[in-house]
């Protein structure tokens, strides 16, 4: 597949004295008003700095949490701090309105969370027009949201010219080398929820020489082999008839780490028993594929291998590192991915983290996004 040449805020000649609404990226974990992790808004800096530089007037727009109701505010501490940034707690209307004209050359916005309006999931375009109505050109950089159809992602390029932000962009050019690896190729797809994944994995055997299934997906590939997965967590699909299961190229842990009536123990995959659950791969697993990571020249890897969040991170991590020590480009992403990855102190040891999830894997079965569209559809 050609990769597209997006359109970039670099192709922008003049940004002194426009006003630019930018979708930034801002989901992070907040505790008691305080944001705990600030991956995300430091890779938002990049692009939000570029735009002071070049003296355009920058109002960020984004969402945070689950709840509607949740609040900007604590990314805005974050960005006060950076940028000096300005915070209107509101998404429309005659507030917003009226702190976006008293904005000057370099100065930055960050609007109240979109979501607090229910158009913005509703993707309705009287929001994004609405949202328009303040700027001059609007900058994508969220490509973690990207795959969904919401008004600040997919309605607002209706209504003015639109680019890629650096953020983007860097997702963007790693992702699409994923998806033409050198070879040896390895795949490694953990986590949970194989009814998202089951199209990804049959498009990967093809194009990489080993694919990994981990993390609660195994457990579904054991119970299709007629395996006794005890009370493990399993998704609604019934593998049995997917070509998958017989490919030679598509493996699964030999064995795993098991919590239940007999306590915490490691077993092969084939011995687990009932009442008992599979919550990690087993050490031996890791041993097994050593060799492939040490020999691989490109690493593909999403979804942990177990249960991390619950005591149960013991192979996800010695992936990691056996990852992290091998020459292989390395691209590992996905919200859970990265923050059982974190903490280990070798983050630099990768080629590249995506800070996607859902739209990582969306990327990477359908080499674009909802929003990339588009973008695309108009000519700025
Ligand atoms: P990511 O956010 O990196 O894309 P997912 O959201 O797909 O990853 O999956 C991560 C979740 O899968 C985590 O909550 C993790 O605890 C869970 N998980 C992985 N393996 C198991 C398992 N064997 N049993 C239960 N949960 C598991
Ligand atoms: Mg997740």
């Amino acid at each position: 597949m050609s990769k597209t040449t997006l359109p970039s805020i670099r192709d922008v000649a003049a940004l002194s004295g426009k006003t630019v609404l930018l979708r930034a990226s801002l989901n992070v974990p907040v505790k008691g008003g305080t944001v705990t992790n600030a991956f995300r808004i430091k890779r938002a800096l990049l692009t939000i700095n570029y735009l002071r530089e070049q003296g355009a007037k920058v109002v960020v727009i984004g969402h945070i949490g689950r709840e509607p109701e949740e609040t900007l505010q604590p990314v805005h501490v974050e960005l006060e701090r950076a940028v000096g940034a300005k915070w209107c707690p509101s998404v429309t209307g005659e507030a917003v309105q009226a702190a976006v004209h008293s904005l000057q050359e370099g100065e930055v916005l960050l609007l109240e969370n979109v979501r607090q309006d229910p158009r913005e999931k509703a993707g309705d375009d009287s929001l994004a027009k609405e949202l328009a109505s303040v700027a001059d050109l609007y900058v994508n950089d969220a490509f973690a949201a990207s795959h969904r159809s919401h008004a600040s992602l997919t309605g607002i390029p209706q209504f003015l010219p639109s680019y890629f932000g650096f953020n983007f962009l860097h997702e963007y050019e790693e992702l699409s080398k994923a998806m033409e690896p050198q070879h040896p190729a390895l795949f490694i797809l953990g986590g949970a929820k194989f009814e998202t994944k089951l199209p990804l994995v049959a498009k990967y055997a093809k194009q990489y020489d080993t694919v990994l299934i981990g993390g609660a997906l195994a457990n579904d590939v054991y119970k299709a082999r007629g395996y006794n997965v005890g009370t493990s967590l399993v998704s609604d699909i019934d593998l049995r008839s997917e070509a998958i299961l017989t490919k030679e190229n598509i493996v699964v842990p030999a064995d795993v780490v098991v919590d239940g009536p007999q306590g915490r123990r490691t077993v092969a995959a084939t011995e687990v028993t009932e009442g008992e659950s599979i919550l990690d791969a087993g050490p031996q697993s890791i041993e097994d594929l050593l060799p492939v990571i040490s020999s691989a020249r490109t690493i593909l890897w999403n979804g942990p291998l177990g249960n991390f969040e619950h005591g149960f991170a013991e192979q996800t991590e010695a992936l990691a590192r056996a990852i992290a020590a091998s020459g292989a480009y390395s691209i590992i992403g996905g919200g859970d991915t990265i923050a059982a990855v974190e903490g280990l102190g070798i983050e630099e040891h990768f080629s590249f983290m995506s800070t996607a999830g859902g739209a990582m894997l969306t990327f990477l079965e359908t080499g674009t996004l909802p929003a990339i569209e588009a973008v695309l559809a108009r000519s700025n």
